[in-house]
């Protein structure tokens, strides 16, 4: 018998993410749904992705963005491409435009704020900025721009895992979570957030990640399967290196994504939870919905003009490279009144929910 889900704690949380049994985890679904429906409800909120630059300084060891992965043509959009990309957002009804892109420094702090002031100035949408790790004055001033929201996923909350998968970040993942909170404390609400199945995550590990979402009440959690890239030091020698014996490692699977997105709806009721790209690629005909079905209630429709969205690989396969934006709009929303629910048309924030 699997533990009660009505008394959740960590060890509850790992011995869920091992249940096998279906009629157990139709359980978890069932509760996860319910959840959902009742702490944030049925309206699914769309978020318009512009990828503004796939330039990284960062050695990430499983991103096909990051410095290491190669050599890779690199771009930048110009503020006037990415307004193009807001407007069609707004044109389409998303609440909210993300910009998000490598750790660049060759974005400059004013650069980023000139653009989040436009595109509040003329869409009025609210704004979630992920470009890794900023100084404080640039965080600071985007707030000040209008960015509502920041999305930083701390990755792994074991630190010697983070310490290897990310062997060129200054600081540990309490520094990460630290300056998640700083940027709660200017004002944004603040996302974070895990891979599924890197090499080296434990059950043990997943759960503290889960908890961890808990513990500091993220406003925004995504959770996607880890993708292993070829170009990447963490699909080669280091990946089979790092890796847990097979008792203990995660698997990069959709079944134990859903339970992460199940689990921690159940942990955080009221949180923004993304069906991630990443898990629409593990099952392009069924993981969206099944994310929406087991406690996410947030897409991200990706803006990216097709020519640079085919170059923002973080991983192989990244849906829909030669889709344009209003066929991916137009199948999003499809999708969500497929599923008896409706799509938000304001920010969709967690705080003012709309
Ligand atoms: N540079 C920003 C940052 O680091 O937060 C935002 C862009 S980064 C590419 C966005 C997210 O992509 C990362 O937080 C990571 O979890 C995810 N990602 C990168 N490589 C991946 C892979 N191989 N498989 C799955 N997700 C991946």
């Amino acid at each position: 018998m699997p533990p009660a889900l009505d008394r959740l704690d960590r060890d509850v949380v790992r011995a869920w993410l091992t249940e096998g049994d279906g009629a157990a985890l139709d359980a978890l679904w069932r509760r996860a749904d319910e959840v959902r429906r009742a702490r944030v409800g049925d309206v699914v909120h769309l978020r318009g992705l512009v990828e503004i630059t796939n330039f990284c300084a960062r050695q990430c060891a499983y991103c096909g963005i990051a410095a290491c992965a190669g050599p890779l043509p690199r771009y930048r959009m110009t503020h006037d491409e990415i307004l193009v990309c807001a407007r069609q957002g707004r044109d389409f009804g998303f609440g909210t435009i993300v910009l998000q892109g490598g750790e660049d420094p060759g974005l400059s702090g004013p650069f980023v704020a000139g653009v989040v002031r436009a595109i509040k100035a003329e869409t009025g949408a609210a704004i979630t900025l992920s470009l890794g790790e900023r100084s404080e004055a640039d965080l600071r001033a985007w707030r000040e721009a209008g960015a509502d929201r920041y999305l930083l996923r701390f990755e792994t909350t074991d630190a010697a895992l983070y310490k290897r998968i990310h062997p060129d970040l200054p600081g540990t993942v309490s520094d990460r979570i630290g300056q998640l909170l700083r940027m709660r404390d200017m004002g944004y609400e603040i996302g974070t957030g895990v891979m599924v199945g890197v090499p080296g995550q434990t059950w043990d590990t997943l759960a503290n990640d889960i908890w961890t979402f808990r513990d500091y009440d993220m406003d925004m959690i995504g959770i996607g399967p880890y993708l292993a890239d070829p170009r990447t030091p963490l699909a080669g020698t280091l990946g089979a290196e790092l890796a847990a014996p097979p008792s203990e490692q995660v698997p990069n699977d959709e079944l134990t994504t859903l339970k992460a997105v199940a689990l921690t709806r159940l942990v955080c009721p009221d949180t923004n939870i993304p069906s991630t790209t990443a898990l629409s690629i593990l099952d392009p005909s069924a993981g969206r919905a099944n994310g929406l079905c087991r406690g996410a209630n947030v897409v991200m429709p990706n803006l990216t003009p097709p020519e640079y969205r085919v170059l923002y690989q973080i991983y192989p396969g990244k849906a829909a490279v030669h889709e344009t934006a209003d066929v991916l709009a137009d199948k999003v929303i499809a999708l969500v009144g497929g599923l008896g629910r409706t799509t938000g048309s304001g920010p969709g924030g967690r705080r003012g929910r709309d």
